[in-house]
């Protein structure tokens, strides 16, 4: 293994490559990984020297926090490689501010931006092979943070360990995405931590969307922890409704997570000048729609797929199937922010970023 530093990263190199050991035509989301990671520790209130390292197993005592407390965060984002063989990230600020958001909630050390943005990267330019260009294929990265620091008592602790690792993905369409809307459990609650990506946000979700698995929905759209009145998000992707030809999506709260992708098709939808109302939005609002024919379409957006279009949805034992329609306005949104994404359309916005 070869040793080098580039600025204040310390680079070790994997001897050999996994990368011709790989599939990239029939990849399963998030199972592959690719020969390096970053890594950061925090330790005597300041994080220490960045390392690049070839993927691997990390040690952990037993008793480290986040096995206990869940004290752990993490972020989804993307690179797409263009024509060019050129590096593109999509609104990649976005990522590292929110995960700061997060480890805040968490009583966790907030990561420097200058780490954060080198340490990435460095990581995509070792990693460039792995993007492959064609519309569809990406990087997926994933940061995160947990608490290393052993010991059981039940404090925020004082050590910790950041993490960048990388997955190829490709578009992959899941099959029709049927939705159960939540009646009894929920996934967040106000002054929670719902709009922080923590690890443990997640954990408490699998249980209600395997009973809605075993009734035939993928997944689960949360609704108002109070109430359950007013419809939330996916859980792992916000919501919207199309109503007539009106876009609507709830605002914002401690209980929602603040998607990039949602801020994008907001934007996206308003300069494609589709009307966009940003309310609190009832399930009863939603049925009656569905009942007279004007509700048109239902779609989470999210990094992953951007926007999954949503065939059905139920409620308390009743189900409605949505209309397939052409030109819906999840295609023509999906459609311009990718363009955007794998620099096909100029951006306006200035969301595309070149590693
Ligand atoms: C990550 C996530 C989303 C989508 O956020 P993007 O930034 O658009 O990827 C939505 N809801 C939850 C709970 C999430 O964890």
């Amino acid at each position: 293994m070869s040793k080098e530093t580039i600025t204040n990263i310390k680079i070790e190199k994997a001897s050999t490559s996994k990368i011709n050991e790989v599939d990239f035509s029939n990849l399963a989301f998030g199972n592959v990984f690719t020969d390096h990671m970053f890594v950061c520790d925090y330790e005597n209130g300041a994080w220490q020297e960045p390392q690049i390292t070839p993927y691997q197993k990390i040690s952990l005592d037993p008793s480290a926090r986040v096995f206990h407390y869940g004290q752990a965060v993490f972020e989804g984002m993307k690179a797409y490689k263009d024509e060019q063989d050129d590096i593109w990230l999509f609104r990649p600020k976005e990522n590292f501010e929110r995960i700061n958001k997060s480890a805040a909630r968490l009583a966790m050390p907030e990561f420097p931006e200058d780490f954060f943005f080198e340490g990435l990267n460095t990581l995509l330019k070792l990693e460039k092979d792995w993007i492959k260009k064609g519309f569809g294929n990406s990087l997926y990265i994933r940061p995160f943070v947990i608490a290393t620091e052993s010991g059981v008592s039940a404090s925020p602790a004082n050590k910790y360990k950041f993490m960048i690792i990388c997955s190829p993905a490709q578009s992959y369409y899941g099959g029709e995405v049927r939705v159960k809307i939540a009646d009894h459990y929920s996934r967040a609650a106000s002054g929670g931590f719902g709009f922080a990506k923590a690890a443990g946000n997640y954990a408490g979700q699998f249980y209600p969307t395997s009973i809605a698995n075993k009734e035939g929905f993928q997944q689960i759209i949360w609704t108002d922890a109070n109430t359950h009145e007013y419809l939330e998000e996916a859980g792992t992707m916000n919501i919207f409704f199309r109503i007539g030809d009106k876009l609507i999506t709830c605002p914002i709260s401690d209980r929602i997570l603040d998607g990039v992708t949602r801020k994008s098709v907001i934007a996206m939808a308003k300069d494609l000048d589709i009307d966009v109302d940003i309310r609190p939005i009832k399930v009863t609002e939603v049925i009656e729609a569905a009942n007279n024919g004007s509700l048109k379409e239902i779609f989470g957006s999210g990094t992953a797929a951007v926007i999954n279009p949503i065939a059905g949805f139920g409620f308390k034992g009743d189900t409605w199937e949505l209309p397939k329609i052409e030109n819906s306005f999840a295609s023509k949104i999906k459609q311009a922010i990718m363009d955007i994404q794998y620099n096909i359309s100029e951006d306006k916005f200035g969301w595309r970023v070149k590693v």
